[in-house]
């Protein structure tokens, strides 16, 4: 059983439909993120798995009890947002001490929790100290060992790194998922950065429109994104559409660019089993194309091609080739005497190409 789950949540404010349907789970000790475009509804999602909003359908449960209408201090999950929302007029301990205070705890344990926390966010001997007097990144530091120390079943961040300087923010990345790696904690983050939510999260949830358009790994959502709205959204992708032309392979599907009329033969799987004759999209990320100058490589999906344009980036080179009016984009480590104008062959492995699902 699912330590988090989100069954079928909805949420409109008037005519807006900010979250649809959204089905979600997350297991106990994992770092889950939740990533998509400005308004695709990451915020109100995490709001409602808070307390902070309640969905007008739907249910949520951690560890199998319905907590859909429960009050978010009942729920004692811990909050990071982007705005601090540190106390101003209170000293480093005291904003750290406040959950703890809260719930009434013994004096000598306000005082043990609090420096533990404080020395897990590498802030010790910062106690008496005012916020204002602290940098951005210590601040936040504050905000996340008020949340921590409280020991809650469910970390929320909500794009917390957002104010900090680019440095700042990648060191603080690390250190905040190696901390939540630690205390075993299970986390969500929100945010709209995808180099972001690949360097912390175990699993990521791609959402669009209000809807949740993928889940999986950092790995297979950017190597096999299942729709459009997730191969847009993450990185750079050819997107390639074409015609889906038989289905006599077991192994693989036969497309027909509309775009210069090449073959092209992707794996099939069963449940990509699209109609035939129609459109499809089909992807390939630029680093998945090869480049030769050679007569042909021994691989299916070789077309012969002009360079259009050569631009070199340091440490990779992304080279426009035109295929008889299929253009495509190449990122290559080396290229070996390629310029503008000449000829070569390019190499779009058949295990590298993705049939999209047109919606999202
Ligand atoms: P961002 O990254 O910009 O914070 P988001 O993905 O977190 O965006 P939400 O803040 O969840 O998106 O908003 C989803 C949609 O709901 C948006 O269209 C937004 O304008 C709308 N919305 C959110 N909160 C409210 C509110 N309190 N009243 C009315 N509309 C709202």
């Amino acid at each position: 059983m699912a330590f988090l789950s989100l069954n079928n949540i909805s949420k409109n404010y008037g005519a807006t439909a900010a979250v649809r349907e959204l089905s979600l789970e997350v297991e106990r000790g994992e770092f889950f993120g939740l990533l998509g475009p400005s308004g695709c509804g990451k915020t109100t999602t995490l709001r409602m798995i808070a307390g902070l909003e309640l969905p007008d359908a739907g249910r949520i449960e951690l560890d199998g009890r319905d907590l859909t209408q429960l009050s978010p201090e009942r729920r004692g999950f811990g909050m990071v947002f982007q705005n601090y929302a540190l106390f101003p007029h209170l000293n480093v301990f005291e904003n750290v001490a406040f959950g703890l205070r809260a719930r009434k705890r013994p004096a000598a344990e306000v005082s043990s929790k609090v420096a533990d926390a404080l020395a897990l966010v590498q802030l010790p001997g910062y106690e008496k100290r005012r916020v204002e007097e602290l940098s951005g990144g210590q601040q936040q530091r504050v905000a996340i060992a008020r949340a921590i120390v409280i020991e809650p079943l469910l970390l929320l961040f909500d794009e917390p790194l957002s104010n900090l300087d680019v440095a700042l923010r990648e060191e603080t990345r690390r250190e905040l998922r190696e901390l939540v790696k630690r205390l075993g904690l299970t986390a969500i983050y929100v945010t709209h950065d995808q180099d972001e939510a690949f360097a912390l999260c175990d699993r990521i949830g791609v959402m669009s429109g209000g809807r949740l358009l993928q889940t999986g790994t950092p790995r297979e959502l950017y190597e096999r994104p299942q729709s459009l709205g997730v191969a847009r959204f993450l990185g750079r992708n050819n997107f390639i559409e074409a015609m889906r032309l038989s289905k006599q392979h077991d192994a693989h599907g036969e497309f027909k660019t509309l775009a210069g009329g090449h073959t092209l033969y992707v794996p099939v799987s069963a449940e990509d089993l699209g109609p035939i004759n129609k459109p499809a999209v089909l992807s390939i990320r630029p680093e998945h194309i090869s480049i030769t100058q050679g007569a042909s490589f021994p691989a299916d999906n070789v077309l012969r091609a002009t360079v259009r344009e050569v631009n070199f980036a340091g440490a990779t080179t992304t080279v426009r080739l035109d295929a008889d009016g299929l253009q495509l984009e190449a990122l290559v480590l080396r290229l070996v005497g390629l310029a503008p104008g000449d000829s070569c062959m390019v190499g779009l492995p058949p295990g590298r190409i993705n049939i999209l699902k047109a919606e999202g």
